[in-house]
């Protein structure tokens, strides 16, 4: 199979955002890409993988500045980050951003031949993939609001998927880019560096915020109803992933 043009696709949502997805990856994996549309500059919420230019996408969509963000280290999310200048995430991850390996990046055993419905490019080689050093410009911490002039959004801190794992929520339109601290499917916990305790605490903590939609690291987007049911599943010790390696195989199977 030949390398592919249309790599990414995309889906406008209300409120100046949109989401990029990496068409031929597949969907059990791949992560989402959202685009917020500011006055003074626009955002960009995680980078996917990496396989192909995302900037020249980018840069077709808007001719603000753009800076991103990380919502925390894993593969599927900062392939793409190397390529921007400006690169915000949580200083608990600034090592694994600077020297990124298949280990603390949780790639082993995610991407494989069957995980790619075409190739990035001609001679791509699954094994052979590997996340690009893209050391953090700056750091989000709790509390911090990132100012677009005209919408401001609001640093969470919620370890527990990952030390540093953060989300943006906007007060205004009740907007929540939540990352991997919660999607509508099975949750990851058992990363090398996930802590179970927290990532309850971190996710009681989402229960009690006033959002509207959702916009997550994976999968649909929700509204607050789906959230609360997700996390209470999760809390009560259903919807998670247990043994990658097993998950993965059961995802190819079916
Ligand atoms: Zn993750």
């Amino acid at each position: 199979m030949s390398g592919i043009n249309q790599w990414y696709e995309r889906i406008d949502f209300s409120d100046d955002v949109s989401l990029i997805r990496e068409k031929y990856v597949a969907k059990w994996l791949r992560c989402n890409i959202w685009h917020v549309r500011g006055r003074e500059f626009d955002l960009l919420i995680d980078t996917g993988m990496g396989l192909r230019p995302l900037k020249a996408e980018i840069v077709q969509l808007t001719e603000k500045p753009v800076k991103v963000i990380s919502t925390h280290c894993h593969f599927d999310h900062i392939g793409g980050a190397h390529e921007f200048d400006c690169r915000l995430g949580h200083k608990l991850e600034a090592e694994i951003h600077r020297n990124p390996t298949m280990e603390n990046t949780a790639t082993t055993g995610f991407v494989r031949a069957e995980t790619f419905k075409a190739l990035p490019y001609d001679g791509f080689i699954a094994e052979d993939y590997f996340v690009k050093p893209a050391p953090l410009t700056g750091y989000l911490d709790e509390g911090d609001v990132i100012d677009l002039g005209n919408r401001h959004f609001q640093v969470l801190h919620l370890p527990g998927h990952s030390p540093g794992s953060i989300a943006l929520y906007e007060k205004r339109t009740r907007l929540l880019f939540s990352g991997d601290v919660i999607y509508d499917g099975q949750l990851y916990d058992t990363v090398y560096h996930s802590d179970k305790v927290i990532y309850r605490e971190s996710l009681n903590r989402l229960k009690t915020l006033n959002v509207g939609t959702i916009h997550a690291g994976h999968d649909a987007s929700f509204d607050k109803q789906r959230m609360l049911e997700l996390i209470n599943d999760y809390l009560a010790g259903n919807k998670v992933i247990g043994d990658p390696a097993a998950w993965v195989q059961t995802q190819l199977s079916s």
